[in-house]
């Protein structure tokens, strides 16, 4: 059966992303530095992460709501003023950062929407940011369908699929998460390509799902187009 639809996440596949989380949790850590040690200040955020995600969802605000939270409880309410405007201040420079495309993103989203199939951009993350950043990517033409959710499951990938598709039987998905990208893919029976990339965030880790005929992992999206043609 042939594939007729390939989905593209965005984060960390088609651009830089989680190096900028990475540096700005850095400048959080400076400016927090008097009050607990690096690790124990990581360990927070990321416990406030994971109970904020459900409430705020993916992406750079609910990220700075945590860390505005975690500067809370580590001075245990006494965190300054200053310290507070100075987390909106680098959370606000994310929103800004330009955008730069991962080797091989722009010719592979060419390539991919040049043939016969359907080409979707399937991301969480803040409606807002992502449709800058996919504006500035210069690569939102190439797309058949832009899907911004806030959460990817197998029956969200099965919904996508069949809207703008042949159902997720004919359908491939292609990103850097094993949790978000390829696991609830191959779930909900379409193909999910892992295109690893070197920094991840603890929340997107996940078991690979060995052996499963519709897995596969590509070291970068240079090889998508054979891996396509390949799989028909
Ligand atoms: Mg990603």
């Amino acid at each position: 059966m042939k594939v007729t639809t390939i989905g593209f996440d965005a984060d960390d596949t088609l651009w830089h992303n989680e190096r900028f989380y990475v540096l700005t949790q850095d400048r959080f850590a400076d400016l927090l530095s008097d009050y607990t040690d690096r690790t124990t200040l990581d360990e927070r955020l990321l416990d406030s992460e994971k109970r904020n995600i459900g409430h705020y969802g993916y992406g750079i605000k609910g990220f700075m709501l945590s860390m505005i939270e975690t500067a809370i409880e580590v001075t245990d309410g006494r965190v300054p003023a200053t310290v507070i405007n100075r987390i909106l201040e680098i959370g606000q420079d994310m929103l800004r950062h330009p955008i730069e495309l991962l080797p091989h993103a722009e010719a592979a989203v060419k390539a991919m929407a040049a043939s016969h199939h359907r080409v979707l951009l399937i991301t969480k993350g803040d409606l807002l940011d992502q449709e800058r950043k996919l504006t500035e990517s210069g690569l939102w033409e190439y797309f058949d369908g832009v899907e911004i959710v806030s959460e990817k499951s197998p029956d969200v990938y099965g919904r996508i699929f069949s809207e703008h598709g042949d159902g997720a039987d004919r359908a491939m998905m292609v990103g850097n998460s094993m949790k978000s990208d390829v696991v609830p893919a191959i779930a909900a029976g379409a193909w999910g390509i892992h295109v690893p990339f070197h920094l991840a965030w603890a929340l997107e880790a996940a078991e690979p799902p060995e052996g499963h005929d519709r897995y596969r992992v590509l070291d970068d999206l240079g090889n998508l187009p054979e891996l396509v043609a390949e799989i028909g």
